[in-house]
């Protein structure tokens, strides 16, 4: 459904994906429910950017504590809209939370001005550079990290200055509006940190929207194209954290239970729903019996359903694609040695590992998002690195190494990658964020991210005139030759 198939007041309900109860009402935000939400923004931005990085700091110290005393609560609805468990929940609030305390202290030295050389020939400048809030960012989370996800946006684009307009997924909009709402409290009612509702339409129209300066979009890739080709029509900048297909190498000298228990974490956590999760291993041949032997007892031992070690799918239609994707598998020869077809029993997936899978195979090729591990032999480092390398994404990987760790990680082309660890550089604020290829572009996180919501402004100021004036029509040919002797005298040679 779009929201132009539906009356402008209507509204649409969130559900709890475990058992189909409705959990929430929500309107569908219309274009001109968005371009009013923007317009608000606008005016709170302002005042924003006008009290200083200091007192910015100050008030996002004070949505920490509250985000940390709301923390239960937070989880809850987070529970109720995913249907991950309580745990998982709480621990994706403590990373935002850790993230939004990185962003709010480290954003005026990341961001204030600072003096830059102006090099020989410029010598009388005095030069500077600042990063200056864009004003507004809208921000179009996913559903699977409602709150770990567009927080790497929204804490770094508060934090830099900005006012944000957020559009949750449609799976999780009581999630984006306990967000927002919690932000409000701490800045007095000011339309800073708004959520808007409804489908993808919604999402759109905040692409659309007259006076939004980026956009900042985390979802499939699919939908990240189209999200730049709305964007394109107001050159709109956009930054895109799409999905993935992260591999996991396990090295002959490996701490092969450290990685084994990294493959299931890594692959079955949140049921596989995410983006960085781990969904191809490659393992070297000299250790393949004995680390798919250690995978195989620990993902034997997980359990999907509620109350189990993860939740559903969240989103219906995806234990469909998780069921192709292991049948696929099967039918081209991999070997299922835990779980298989009859594993998908819809909303719940129960874990599945399947060894050797032909390389073509959609299980490999296409990002799963599920719990599926798929596990291939491999004769050495290079030939994992090559597989490792052999696909259009490019968002994380993992390496488990004791000698040769960063030196295989340095190899692969990815945005992160952790060393004998998993998803480690996800927890790490000062570490940034986000994907090659079909992954996406742009980082949050990090200075990277901090700087991702401003615009640099250069500014050189002029101390003293020079004596050789060259960029005026004063000039002269003597001006010009005393010039051009200087510059083969540092440049010539
Ligand atoms: P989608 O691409 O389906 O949706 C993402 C967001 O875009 C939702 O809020 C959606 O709204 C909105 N949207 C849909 N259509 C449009 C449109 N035409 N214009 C503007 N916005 C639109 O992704 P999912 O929510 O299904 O999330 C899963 C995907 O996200 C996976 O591929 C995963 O790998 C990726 N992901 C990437 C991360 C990263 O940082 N790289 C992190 C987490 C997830 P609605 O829901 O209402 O349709």
């Amino acid at each position: 459904m779009t929201a132009t198939e539906v009356p402008a007041q209507a509204t649409f309900e969130s559900v709890d994906p475990r058992t189909g109860d409705v959990v929430g009402t929500h309107p569908v935000h219309d274009a001109a429910a968005v371009e009013a939400a923007v317009a608000r923004a606008a005016g709170a931005a302002e005042w924003w950017d006008g009290i200083g990085a200091a007192e910015r700091r100050h008030r996002l110290a004070a949505w920490r504590v509250a985000l940390v005393r709301k923390l239960d609560d937070l989880a809850h609805v987070v529970t109720e809209e995913t249907g991950k468990p309580l745990d998982d929940a709480r621990l994706e609030l403590v990373l935002a939370i850790d993230h939004l305390d990185w962003a709010a202290r480290h954003a005026a030295k990341v961001l204030g001005r600072r003096t830059v050389r102006p090099g020989l020939l410029m010598g009388n400048q005095a030069a500077s550079l600042t990063y200056r809030p864009i004003g507004v960012v809208g921000v179009i989370g996913p559903w699977n990290y409602p709150v770990f996800t567009p927080m790497g946006s929204i804490a770094y684009a508060l934090a830099a200055g900005n006012a944000v307009v957020f559009k949750p997924s449609e799976l999780t909009p009581g999630v984006g509006v306990a967000l927002a709402d919690t932000f409000t409290e701490i800045v007095d009612g000011r339309p800073l940190l708004q959520a808007v509702t409804g489908f993808g339409e919604t999402g759109a129209a905040l692409c659309r929207a007259g006076g939004v300066g980026k956009v900042a979009f985390t979802g499939s890739t699919a939908t990240g194209k189209r999200v730049m080709a709305t964007c394109a029509e107001t050159l709109t900048p956009v930054l895109i954290e799409c999905g993935g297909k992260d591999p996991l190498i396990v090295d002959v000298d490996a701490d092969l239970d450290a990685a084994a228990d990294a493959a299931v974490w890594g692959g079955m956590s949140n049921a596989g729903q995410t983006c960085v999760g781990v969904e191809r291993v490659y393992v070297l041949d000299a250790v393949a019996e004995e680390f798919t032997a250690r995978l195989e007892v620990k993902a034997r031992k997980l359990r999907a359903g509620s109350g189990g070690d993860f939740g559903p799918m969240t989103m219906p239609a995806q234990a469909e694609v998780v069921r192709r994707h292991v049948e696929d598998a099967l039918a081209r020869g991999g070997r299922a040695v835990v779980g298989g077809a009859e594993s998908v029993q819809p909303p719940f997936v129960e874990p599945v590992v399947v060894v050797d899978v032909p390389e073509d195979s959609v299980a490999v090729t296409e990002e799963t998002f599920g719990p599926l591990l798929v596990v291939n032999r491999v004769p050495d480092v290079d030939e994992a690195v090559r597989r490792a390398n052999a696909t259009g994404y490019g968002l994380g990987a993992t390496v488990f190494s004791r000698a040769r760790g960063e030196e295989i990680a340095g190899r692969l082309r990815c945005g992160m990658v952790s060393v004998n660890g998993v998803i480690s550089f996800a927890g790490i604020p000062g570490l940034p964020f986000g994907g090659v290829g079909d992954s996406g572009f742009g980082r949050i996180h990090g200075e990277d991210g901090l700087r991702e919501f401003t615009r640099p402004q250069a500014v050189a100021r002029q101390r003293f005139p020079l004596p050789l004036a060259v960029t005026s029509f004063s000039r002269t040919s003597r001006t010009m030759k005393a010039l051009l002797g200087i510059v083969r005298a540092r440049h010539g040679r």
